[in-house]
């Protein structure tokens, strides 16, 4: 990074010398880089070196729901006195974080950009669930952030040995993956966590409950983010965090947290399973059959591997089940492809006609 570029205000939102880079045909046409802490309703809030605007987003609204201006985005806006300054343009996105949004509307939606880090906090106040780390996982490998785990309430566990136990189970369910102990309370394993999402940018993912507020407060060093027992007392488990998305962390580094993120569920996460269980990947690579299904196939290796105790059954099963999901998540996509375009062919028709009926008319 270029002395210059290190000084630049957008430094602490995570701008660096390939931003600055992409951003230069904008910077010519004497548009205003800045990154996106929060869009509604078509308006959005973009940190830029002259401070916090208001931008419109309406200049780019594209049909895809995948292409709309989201929280993380880097924006090239319309110079001061504009009025409203519209949002011209994004950058090409690094990373992205998608869900798959409710039963009616099955298509994606961009939940954040441009995202280095993906934390998964999973809580050691209650019983490990492995199946659901491996969900998150796979979340996180498919934006193409790195993942890290990170076993929250570590003070809960004081027996150390236990505590190691713990990390290494966790470990053969996150190949390829930092496990951290960390204790929001007593700031154990903070710094371990600071230093590998210093650099970029960092989520926070997990269930309710598994300590991702109180992490967040303890990483960007103030109290941005309501505690759950605090935000449960309409009873409505509403999330009522009011305060900006994306925060500049006290050890350098930004963490987006947009409510959004929580219930993440996949969406065409089939390369980020594929990564979750890059073991059985590996060994069904050496598989008999190319299209094995590791049922009864002979020659199957990871069956071979089962039996031999080198790989868990839950494993397995896990991996079946997030395979299974995803298939159905995708086809339930295709479904609706397949309506979107009958009913343009439809629209098509209708104009079609018209436009003949017309002709007739002009003709008649
Ligand atoms: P979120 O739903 O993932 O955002 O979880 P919260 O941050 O709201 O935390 C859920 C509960 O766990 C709260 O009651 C916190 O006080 C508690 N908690 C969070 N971090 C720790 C920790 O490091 N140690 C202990 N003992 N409790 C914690
Ligand atoms: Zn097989």
């Amino acid at each position: 990074m270029s002395p210059s570029s290190s000084s630049h205000p957008l430094v602490p939102y995570g701008w660096d010398a390939d931003w600055e880079t992409a951003f230069a045909p904008y910077a010519d046409q004497g548009l205003v880089a800045g990154r996106v802490v929060r869009v509604d309703r078509g308006l959005c809030d973009v940190v830029t070196p002259g401070g916090t605007v208001r931008a419109d987003t309406e200049f780019v609204v594209p049909r895809d729901p995948m292409k709309v201006v989201c929280t993380g985005d880097w924006a090239a806006v319309d110079p001061e006195g504009a009025s409203p300054r519209y949002v011209r343009a994004y950058l090409p996105r690094r990373t992205a974080f998608v869900r798959s949004t409710s039963s009616k509307r099955s298509d994606g939606q961009i939940l954040a950009a441009n995202v280095d880090h993906a934390v998964v906090a999973v809580s050691l106040a209650v019983e490990l669930d492995l199946g659901r780390a491996e969900r998150f996982l796979a979340l996180a490998w498919e934006s193409g952030a790195q993942p890290v785990v990170v076993l929250s309430k570590a003070d809960l566990v004081p027996d150390p040995a236990t505590l190691a136990h713990l990390v290494q189970d966790v470990g053969t369910a996150a190949p390829g993956v930092p496990v951290l102990t960390v204790s929001a309370l007593h700031g154990d394993g903070l710094d371990v966590l600071r230093a590998l999402i210093g650099t970029g940018t960092a989520v926070l993912l997990g269930q309710s409950g598994a300590g991702k507020s109180t992490l967040a407060n303890a990483l960007v060093g103030a109290d941005v983010m309501d505690v759950r027992a605090a935000r449960d007392v309409d009873g409505k488990g509403r999330h009522t965090t009011t305060t900006r998305n994306l925060l500049p962390l006290t050890g350098g580094g930004v963490l987006i947290d947009t409510p959004g993120l929580r219930g993440v569920g996949l969406y065409d996460a089939e390369s980020g399973v594929g990564q979750v269980f890059s073991e059985i990947e590996e060994l069904a690579a050496r598989c008999r059959f190319h299209d094995c299904s590791h049922e009864s196939e002979p020659g199957c290796a990871v069956a071979a591997a089962v039996a031999l105790g080198e790989l868990p059954v839950r494993r397995l099963e896990s991996y079946r089940k997030l395979v299974r999901e995803n298939q159905w998540i995708v086809a339930k996509t295709d479904a609706r492809l397949r309506a979107e375009i009958r009913k343009d062919w439809k629209r098509k028709g209708a104009e079609g006609r018209a436009a003949m009926q017309a002709k007739r008319g002009r003709w008649a």
